[in-house]
């Protein structure tokens, strides 16, 4: 793979990439952090992103991103994460799954967003065959 040169998305400094945008400077420094926040995580299960945040000096924004990758998930949804689609909170990643499951069959399929409710049948009192009894429950709901 050629090497390019690249600015890094996070101190702007300009590195060899081999496909990142992340100079290795600052991938050492947030794995480090990362690194910190699990074993904060490990002695404090359940800890907000608020809570780490203030624990460990990591930023919160940090937090959050390696929630939205999916490296780290939260034991309970507190709200500190939310889907981006319908803001429920979630544990980790994105989306709820309730917005992931519809995104992907949304993806998968050319269904319309709205499927049209079956045709109400007019004849739901019984009235389907000559049986007295059903036209009977007919005639008493039109009084
Ligand atoms: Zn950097
Ligand atoms: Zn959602």
């Amino acid at each position: 793979m050629a090497l390019q040169y690249k600015q890094c998305k996070y101190c702007g400094t300009i590195f060899q990439s081999t496909g990142g945008n992340e100079c290795p400077r600052c991938m050492k420094d947030r794995e480090e952090k990362f690194t910190i926040i699990k074993e904060y995580l490990y002695k404090n299960q359940g800890a907000s992103v608020a809570e780490i945040s203030n624990e460990t000096g990591i930023e919160e924004k940090l937090i959050l991103h390696f929630l939205r990758d999916g490296r780290l998930e939260m034991v309970v949804a507190d709200g500190s994460l939310a889907c981006e689609k319908c803001g429920a909170p979630i544990k980790s990643g994105r989306l709820c799954r309730k917005c992931s499951e519809s995104l992907s069959r949304a993806l998968g399929s050319v269904l319309p967003k709205q499927s049209k409710p079956a045709p109400q049948k007019k004849a739901s009192y019984g009235l389907k065959s000559d049986r007295s009894d059903g036209l009977h429950v007919d005639i008493s709901k039109r009084k």
